[in-house]
């Protein structure tokens, strides 16, 4: 996130609140910027403190990103911008307290000083009182951006001296780009960014092994449903169960067929660029036109029917076998 374009597309009511503010130099003494891991808290902080350093800001206060003063906030050495993470486990008093000192000195490049302090909820007792007695004394051309991903566990005195931002889960495309922006491949950022919106999640999804394997499966067993019934139920006996044994298996396997059915309806609507499983684009195209809009439809429900079916249901056998029947029953290409 590079600009105040960028962040409108990524949080788009952060951005106005913010660009406001500062454009009317009505910035606050401390903000609280809440929300889960991944959502642009960090970014938005150092772009605020850019376009209140910046040294050749536009009338638009975007910030150049090229003068001294932005590139030294990027690199984590401009004077007057400190940046604060736990020291270990928590953060602690001591680190609160260099802060403050550092402060009391006048400040080196201009009269405004800026901090962020990173996982807020990780201050210690000691270190959060410490703050407290900061925030309660604002100082001139001061502003304090506390970051959190769990703002239930900020203490309510600090909490109510905050101005809190409410940073919301990003949309699925912009999902999308920050799973490509951590080196995960295209057709694995558009499966995971429909299965997940928590960063930490599709990560760790994307590493498993047997999630890369489960893919693979899944589009095996759609072909075979095209096949055969008993192939099918024969794939499920052979391979599938092997693979997918317990309920939250599964339910993920389920998802996934549920992705494939959903691309064939993307390509019936001609929204080709939003198809995830692109490996198979071909057999999705030639199957999309041998089925209605209606008997897709209707195969969609059963497989989230199952879904809801399968945390009470015991048979996860029979739940399977009764599925991939349903599902290859009224199909023109049985
Ligand atoms: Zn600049």
């Amino acid at each position: 996130m590079e600009n105040w374009d960028d962040l409108s597309q990524v949080q788009p009511d952060v951005y106005k609140m913010l660009k406001n503010s500062r454009l009317k130099n009505r910035i606050a003494h401390a903000y609280l910027f809440e929300g889960g891991k991944g959502t642009g808290k960090r970014e938005a902080s150092v772009l605020l403190a850019k376009s209140l350093f910046c040294e050749n800001l536009s009338d638009t206060i975007i910030p150049c990103n090229s003068c001294h003063a932005c590139r030294r906030i990027d690199s984590g050495n401009h004077p007057d911008v400190h940046l604060l993470e736990p020291d270990g486990l928590s953060l602690k008093k001591d680190q609160i307290q260099e802060l403050q000192e550092e402060f009391s000195k006048k400040a080196v490049e201009s009269s405004r000083k800026f901090y962020t302090i990173v996982h807020a909820d990780k201050m210690t007792s000691q270190a959060a009182n410490s703050l407290l007695k900061f925030l309660e004394e604002p100082h001139q051309e001061t502003t304090a951006i506390l970051i959190t991903e769990q703002v239930q566990r900020i203490l309510p005195t600090i909490l109510s001296r905050c101005q809190v931002i409410n940073f919301k889960p990003l949309s699925p495309g912009n999902f999308k780009n920050s799973l490509l922006n951590e080196g995960v491949t295209p057709q694995s950022a558009s499966i995971i960014s429909s299965l997940t919106q928590n960063l930490e999640e599709a990560l760790e999804l994307n590493s498993q092994e047997w999630f890369a394997q489960a893919q693979k499966i899944m589009v095996k067993l759609y072909e075979v449903l095209s096949s055969n019934s008993m192939k099918a139920l024969l794939y499920l006996q052979e391979e599938w169960f092997s693979h997918f044994k317990e309920k939250e298996q599964i339910d993920r396997g389920l998802d996934l067929l549920y992705l494939i059915h959903k691309d064939l309806l993307y390509v019936q609507l001609d929204k080709r660029d939003q198809i995830v499983f692109k490996e198979i684009e071909k057999k999705l195209e030639h199957d999309a036109l041998l089925i209605s809009p209606k008997t897709l439809a209707g195969k969609m429900s059963m497989i989230l029917d199952s879904k809801k079916r399968l945390m009470s249901n015991t048979n996860t056998q029979l739940l399977m076998e009764q599925l991939v029947l349903n599902l290859q029953e009224g199909s023109s290409f049985v």
